[in-house]
């Protein structure tokens, strides 16, 4: 973390040529369980990691707005009165998305000095750990705090939000960026992504004696393009269907209904949300109720779910997963939207050499490319670091 802080530091000043008036950082975040259910109003269960997106940040006199990333060659300049999501394109999209945003959310962008950012980020790119949340959320606490707006946690999660669906246009919900704004150490956030009422849970993995691994199949995935919207186009279309505003009004007692109503795609994708729901539920009044080690079923049933009616996982997905329950794990699913990205596996620590042995082995046996697989720890949420 202060490796990151000092080459943040560092960055700016080399290419901005003064001190920064601070930095700020967020989280990636995993989500435990509760896939496809923020854009449908239903429930997440995600946490904070300890991967981190730093930034520093210095205002201007004039009404600049310059940002650049060790992620990139660049450095993107944009005046804030031009601030529109039809100027903004690429990676720049995000922190420059998050400035708009905040004009659409009440502040009074020809009232706020311009700025310089410099981003740096051990949040892994495109690999379901949402890195594109760590970024938005950084910048959002940033913005929040120098420009004085006051705005709370819920609604810098909503600009953030509004930056990727409008700025980048990757039709997501409102989860990952709850995730980083609201994520406490040892703790998941249950988000009701209706009422936006957040509840922090326990996870307890450490006295339990468990560890979450991630399984980063390095397969890239892209929420602008392809399987993330038609997802989403049949969930819409599901509900339409039924008759509600949307699949949170769906019960898994009205699935039998449903089935009479729907054609067969379309209620699968249905029954993945509904079900998710419950698993949703399910999952923390079981943490609640009996710990880390007694949710694993729960783990388990999402991935099936999300592999035969969401269909949205990919044979790596599937090796990953399967060979975590074989060889110790308490349970494991594919995270993340999907067709790429990581799957997670809850494992016992003394059996986690075991399983890392195991994937490499059973990857290498069916040809694909060697994942990368790390621990990742329930961490806090986004905060100023200077
Ligand atoms: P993820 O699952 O990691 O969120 P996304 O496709 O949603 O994947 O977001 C990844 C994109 O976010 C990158 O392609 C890049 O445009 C942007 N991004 C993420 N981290 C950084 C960074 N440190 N600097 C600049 N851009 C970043
Ligand atoms: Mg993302």
């Amino acid at each position: 973390m202060s490796d990151i802080r000092d080459d943040v530091r560092a960055g700016f000043n080399e290419l901005f040529g003064y001190e920064p008036a601070g930095m700020w950082s967020a989280p990636g975040r995993v989500n435990l369980i509760g896939e496809h259910t923020d854009y449908n109003l239903g429930f997440v269960l995600p946490f904070a990691i300890n991967r981190r997106t730093v930034i520093a940040l210095g205002l201007r006199e004039d009404r600049v707005a310059r940002v650049a990333s060790s992620f990139a060659d660049e450095v993107v300049e944009i005046d804030l009165a031009e601030l529109s999501p039809a100027h903004l394109h690429g990676w720049a999209a995000y922190p420059l998305g998050v400035a708009w945003a905040m004009g659409e959310r009440g502040a009074d962008l020809a009232a706020v000095p311009g700025f310089d950012i410099f981003i740096e980020s051990d949040v892994p790119v495109g690999a379901g750990l949402s890195s594109s949340a760590a970024i938005e959320s950084a910048v959002a606490i940033a913005l929040n705090d120098v420009w004085h707006l006051r705005l709370d946690r819920p609604t810098l999660a909503g600009i953030g939000q509004l930056a990727e669906n409008e700025a980048v246009g990757a039709p997501t919900g409102i989860m990952d960026q709850s995730a980083s704004l609201l994520g406490r150490p040892d703790s998941a956030v249950f988000l009701d992504c209706r009422s936006l009422e957040s509840d922090i849970i326990d996870l307890g993995f450490v006295p339990a004696g468990l560890v979450l691994l991630i399984i980063d199949t390095g397969v890239s995935h892209s929420h602008a393009t392809g399987g993330y919207a038609e997802r989403r186009a049949s969930c819409e279309l599901g509900a339409r269907m039924l008759g509600v505003g949307s699949l949170r009004d769906v019960t898994v007692d009205d699935l039998p209904r449903a089935r009479g109503i729907l054609d067969d795609v379309t209620f699968r994708r249905v029954r993945h949300v509904v079900t998710e729901n419950q698993r949703v539920l399910d999952t923390v009044r079981t943490l609640r109720e009996s710990g880390p080690a007694a949710i694993g079923e729960l783990l388990d049933a999402s991935h099936l779910s999300m592999r035969n009616d969401f269909e949205i996982s990919i044979p790596e997905l599937d090796l990953a997963v399967e060979t975590a329950q074989a060889n110790g794990a308490i349970g494991a699913r594919m995270t993340g939207g999907g067709f790429g990205g990581a799957a997670i596996a809850l494992i016992r620590q003394d059996d986690l050499s075991r399983l890392q042995v195991a994937i490499d082995g059973a990857f290498a046996e069916h040809g694909f490319r060697q994942p990368d697989t790390f621990v990742v720890v329930p961490a806090r949420g986004a905060s100023r670091e200077i």
